[in-house]
């Protein structure tokens, strides 16, 4: 049991994710946790293409990098190099070669003209049905590598996965960072000028990367901004992001009444309120990053 159960680890430690430069693609994460979600609710451990393409869409599209478009096929088939998901042989979906995208992988109208269906093997699945917390862990584990922890909980909540059993632990990173990056900043958010206190201590000041830690953002003063709670939750969801010359830019997906725009939509062009010194500033590769990777495009005018 132990053996399996290091079996499962070991798989989802070792996801083989496309990567280039600073950008990761995290198609493979969000579905093997849709298959996590599937195991939580008792569900089977076959899956259709049909089912999940959309689901498997809109996660990329909410919680992937911005592309101009998504392709919930990818996973759906190299999910099987990582030794937990099998996609059923039809002689549909390789015999066509002009389907095929590149020379082992069929296209999404392949996918869906074939009903293409996949498992994960019944062992590895009764495993994960046998045993709740497992779920929990590998998901955790899967959670922490590919988002920050502002985005975890709507994530996990798009997913349907309910993690609420065993809490998230939270990484420990360099506590110094924080410090800095508040310090930097005068204590205050540099978007809204937020800056509230109890007794001594500071409410809702938060210091934010800019280009995530889970990408290999550095834990310096110019991949950092501080933040208020909901500035950095918008910040981290792409719902506004920075020009070169650090002003505000708001996206256009960003919706919501009197409250929304006063927070943000309206601080749309205004500058972001510098650190104390200069050589404290975002530096433009980090803001660039946040620009092309997190920022929902396009922004208003
Ligand atoms: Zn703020």
């Amino acid at each position: 049991m132990t053996e399996i159960i290091s079996k499962w680890e070991e798989l989802v430690s070792n996801l083989t994710v496309w990567k280039r430069g600073g950008q990761v693609a995290p198609h493979k994460p969000l579905l093997t946790l849709l298959l996590l979600a599937r195991a939580q609710a008792g569900a089977s451990n076959q899956m259709r293409y049909a089912e999940v393409e959309e689901p498997l869409r809109k996660l990329l599209r909410d919680f992937g990098p911005v592309r101009k478009a998504y392709h919930p096929e990818f996973p759906f088939w190299h999910l099987q190099s990582d030794g937990f998901w099998h996609v059923h042989e039809r002689e549909e979906l390789l015999v066509d070669g002009k389907r095929r995208l590149g020379s082992n992988s069929p296209t999404v109208m392949a996918l869906r003209d074939s009903d293409a269906s996949g498992e994960v093997p019944e062992f590895l699945w009764r495993q994960l049905g046998r045993e709740p917390g497992l779920i929990v862990r590998l998901a955790r584990r899967i959670v922490e590598q590919f988002w920050p922890e502002s985005l975890h909980e709507s994530l996990l909540q798009s997913i349907g996965l309910d993690l609420a059993t065993e809490q998230i632990v939270r990484k420990k990173r360099d506590p110094r960072f924080r410090e800095r990056v508040i310090r930097a900043y005068e204590r205050r958010c540099a978007v809204c000028g937020f800056d509230a206190r109890i007794g001594d201590a500071l409410l809702g000041i938060e210091a934010a990367h800019i280009k995530w830690h889970q990408y290999a953002g550095p834990d310096t003063v110019a991949n950092g901004l501080a933040l208020c709670s909901l500035h950095h939750s918008a910040f981290d969801r792409g719902a506004f992001t920075l020009s070169d010359d650090l002003h505000i830019q708001v996206s256009q997906d960003l919706t919501g009444h009197d409250m929304v725009r006063r927070m943000i939509t309206d601080l749309h062009g205004n500058p972001l309120t510098p650190p104390q010194s200069a050589d404290l500033l975002p530096e433009t590769g980090f803001v660039n990053w946040h620009r092309k990777n997190v920022f929902r495009a396009p922004g208003r005018s």
